[in-house]
């Protein structure tokens, strides 16, 4: 004999009952079923808030009702095509539908709701729905019966989360099951009577424990929880997308968890299977062929630690401070005592030496009510100061971990603290039991999306990293980074374990955005239709994610993004820039950023900023963390004025060497920027500030081969003009190189603390003579490399060579 309950997530619609008709009419060779049906999807909150809505006026009773009616009648009118049954049915739901009118009126009138009407007006949603589906059950050929549970499990008091009498219960159910042939027993989950014969219910989710407390007594071959998900699993899958479900697991792992909020399944089921040794299965109803969760007392060998990791919102953390040094006896039981005598129920507990301070976690709910019946029964030591009034926290969440065999093995608190930490993720509180079957920590409500993904990889990814991509800047160079991101996304997840996803983008205060990561196929047309946006607006939809391994990739030039970063860094939220503008501002403000990074232990990278994608910081940087020293930096760094230089002779003029350098996309749209040295002199800034000098751009010396007319032109046309007027003179500058068999090079240098840039005649045979088209070159000089110094060379401009450089800086900061 088994016994299936199926959730309301599984009979939201005419579609879902289909898939459990189905589901019951396979099973119909393994010998008598006992099904266990919940209300549809969404009636019980329908129930309890429009009852709310009454009290508070907000809503009236005929909405509320018409609202229920609609509901069920859409299932109706698809599930059932036999005019009569329909018209049965109708009937029901109409009767049934006058009686909960009835209890609305009453609490509309009396202005309160008891716990016992609330019982009643919440019974509804199962009676309404078992009704229903017995009859498709019944137009589908099955031998069934209907059952009202009400006639079967007797409770106690306890209107709303009713405490069961096993003895009687067990003797109802044996005794209407022995005495009953058909093949189906159909019962409606959650409701119970009191001895009085009134109706009770078990506590929200409570059908499956209606399921367990039928199959304990009946001792049933096994207890199946069908629902929406695919078992138990190793987090809650609606936050953790890479949550993955448990293959098997023992009872009291699965009560941990349930308890623990993995509202899969409700907590106080476990017990009674657990106590027969019934084997619990959850599994979908929508593809009923997936294995589902065993919970069993002998799970299979599985030698992880950590089984699973569930959360509980709407916590509230209450702590009762006595400020003198010497603790006052006895006020941890009158806590304790008080908080069990006003049905204040306990969800988390730390307590510090000497009931010093004592650290409680409640529902939300109950928070006003606790401050008010412990502060009363303190009031006479919060009077003499010798305790303060309870402080109260409310919107918090309890993440825990849980698993049976983390008490033999160490260091699990410290990976899930220092995960935490690693993410910036605040812990207000922390508990762990000796039988270490969880460890749990109380965190802000924000944090949640962010503890559970960052814990869960840490714990069961098999070390993939996930890092999260927001791109601010989708031309040129962003149009190539997404595309080489899509094109090396499987090689990166297959052989690093990395799995890139770019979130977010702006171009053109368009903004594109996806929880999931954007689709990159396609992204230029959903672009098109995507929303206006500002760069605060960015920067708060960022911070709103806030999800770990966050990357703030700019690739912009622009001064008011480079602006943002301390906000980006200050939220975690690791930054990666091509944009010079932050590294070449002022020394300040170089150092405070690299601080912030430090601080909050989040990347702030910048490859880019010097020779494109070639690997100059990166090699800098490696030097110095190995123990090196810089003595000088030589180097050519502007692709444009290597363009110019390389291409200019006696046979063109300079003017037209630069208009073609423009025009070839080589230079900025306004040429001075190059011509002048300020791009170079930027780079070499950076350059000797990465290698530990404390150096200003005013410090830079720029000897400029400009003419006094070209340095002072207004415009880019007068700029033009002086070039050409000056036409003798540059030409001077390449017969002089040309006579001495040199090549003209404009070049950065710094050695001793100080920094230089100008055109130089480079000699045949130095490494800087043979420099071709945009090609960059940096020699550094170290304390290692005293003579021959250790050169990076290569295409030092160009869209493709940019965004791979980006790239590999987001490789960078995933491997940090
Ligand atoms: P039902 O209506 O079938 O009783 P519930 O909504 O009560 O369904 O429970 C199923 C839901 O539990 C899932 O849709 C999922 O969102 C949630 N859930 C929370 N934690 C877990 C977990 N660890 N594993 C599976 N589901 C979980
Ligand atoms: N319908 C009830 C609830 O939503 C019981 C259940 O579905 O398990 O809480
Ligand atoms: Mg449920």
């Amino acid at each position: 004999m088994k016994v299936l309950k199926f959730g309301g997530t599984s009979v939201g619609s005419a579609k879902s009952i289909k898939s459990v008709i189905d589901i019951i009419n396979n099973n119909s060779e393994s010998g008598k079923q006992i099904v266990v049906v919940s209300a549809f999807s969404g009636i019980t909150n329908l129930l309890l808030d429009g009852t709310q809505a009454i009290l508070d006026k907000e809503n009236t009773i005929e909405d509320i009702c018409a609202e229920i009616v609609d509901i069920h009648l859409v299932v109706i009118k698809e599930l059932i095509e036999d005019k009569k049954v329909k018209n049965k049915i109708f009937k029901f739901l109409h009767a049934e539908l006058d009686k909960l009118k009835q209890l609305y009126k009453g609490i509309s009138l009396i202005g309160e709701l008891t716990p016992k009407t609330e019982a009643k007006i919440v019974s509804f949603g199962e009676l309404l729905s078992s009704f229903i589906i017995s009859e498709a059950l019944v137009l589908n050929g099955l031998s069934i019966v209907r059952k009202d549970a009400r006639q079967l499990i007797i409770a106690n008091q306890n209107y709303t989360n009713a405490s069961v009498d096993f003895k009687i219960t067990n003797k109802n159910i044996q005794e209407f099951v022995s005495s009953n042939d058909a093949d189906v027993i159909l019962v409606p989950g959650f409701v119970a009577s009191n001895k009085h014969k009134e109706t009770t219910v078990l506590g929200r989710g409570g059908s499956d424990y209606t399921a367990a407390i039928i199959a304990a007594a009946l001792n049933a071959d096994s207890l199946e929880i069908w629902t929406d998900v695919s078992g138990m699993y190793t987090a809650n899958p609606k936050i953790v997308k890479q949550a993955k479900p448990i293959e098997q697991i023992s009872y009291h792992e699965a009560m941990e968890l349930a308890h623990f909020g993995a509202r899969v399944i409700f907590s106080p089921t476990i017990h009674p299977a657990f106590i027969r040794q019934i084997p619990i299965y959850i599994k979908n109803t929508f593809q009923s062929q997936n294995r589902g969760t065993l919970i069993t007392d002998r799970p299979n060998i599985n030698p992880d630690p950590v089984k699973g990791i569930s959360h509980i919102e709407n916590i509230t953390l209450i702590t009762l401070e006595a400020p003198g040094k010497i603790g006052i006896p006895g006020v941890s039981k009158r806590v304790f005592e008080t908080l069990f005598l006003n049905n204040i129920h306990i969800k988390f507990v730390t307590q510090s030496s000497s009931e010093h301070s004592i650290c409680i976690g409640i529902d939300d709910n109950d928070a006003e009510k606790t401050k008010e019946v412990i502060d009363t029964v303190f009031e006479l030591e919060i009077s003499k100061e010798q305790i303060n009034p309870l402080i109260i926290e409310k919107g918090l969440v309890i993440v825990a971990l849980v698993g049976e065999k983390m008490k033999s093995h160490q260091g699990i608190s410290g990976k899930m603290f220092s995960t935490l930490g690693r993410n910036n993720v605040n812990i207000r509180a922390i508990a762990q039991g000796a039988s270490e079957k969880n460890i749990s920590a109380v965190i802000a409500k924000n944090d949640i999306k962010k503890a559970l993904n960052s814990l869960h990889e840490e714990f069961f990814e098999d070390n993939i990293k996930q890092v999260n991509i927001f791109i601010t800047g989708v031309g040129n160079v962003g149009s190539k980074l997404i595309h080489q991101i899509e094109q090396q996304k499987s090689y990166l997840k297959n052989n690093l374990s990395i799995n890139l996803r770019i979130k977010l983008f702006l171009r053109s205060r368009t903004m594109l955005f996806n929880e999931n990561g954007i689709d990159l196929k396609n992204w230029q047309e959903q672009l098109a239709k995507s929303v206006k946006a500002s760069l605060t607006s960015y920067f708060n939809m960022v911070k709103q994610f806030n999800l770990r391994n966050s990357v703030f990739v700019d690739i912009t030039a622009n001064a008011d993004v480079a602006n943002l970063y301390q906000d980006y860094l200050k939220n975690s939220i690791g930054v990666v820039a091509c944009n010079k503008i932050a590294c070449s501002a002022s020394l300040e403000k170089y150092k405070e950023l690299k601080y912030l990074s430090k601080k909050y232990n989040v990347p702030f990278l910048f490859e880019t900023n010097v020779g494109a994608g070639l690997p100059v910081i990166d090699t800098l940087s490696n030097l110095i963390t190995s123990g090196d020293k810089i003595n000088s930096i030589q180097a050519v760094l502007s692709g444009s004025l290597n363009f110019i230089f390389n291409y200019f002779n006696n046979e063109v003029s300079f003017y037209d060497i630069v208009k073609q350098a423009q025009e070839e996309g080589y230079t900025e749209p306004d040429p001075r920027i190059d011509l002048n040295g300020v791009d170079v002199a930027r780079k070499i800034l950076i350059l000797a500030r990465e290698s530990g000098n404390e150096i200003e751009l005013e410090d830079i010396v720029n000897n400029s081969f400009l003419t006094e007319k070209n340095l002072t032109a207004d415009s880019v046309d007068d700029f033009y003009e002086s070039l050409k007027a000056d036409g003798e003179y540059f030409l001077q500058l390449y017969k002089s190189a040309k006579t001495k068999n040199c090549q003209l090079k404009y070049v950065a240098e710094f050695s001793k603390g100080k920094a230089s840039i100008g055109l130089k005649e480079i000699p045949e045979g130095h490494p800087f003579y043979n420099l071709k088209g945009k090609d960059n070159i940096v020699m550094f000089y170290t304390e290692r490399y005293p003579e021959q110094p250790m050169i990076v060379k290569g295409a030092g401009a160009g869209a493709d060579v940019t965004a791979s450089g980006l790239f590999a800086d987001i490789i960078r900061t995933a491997n940090k």
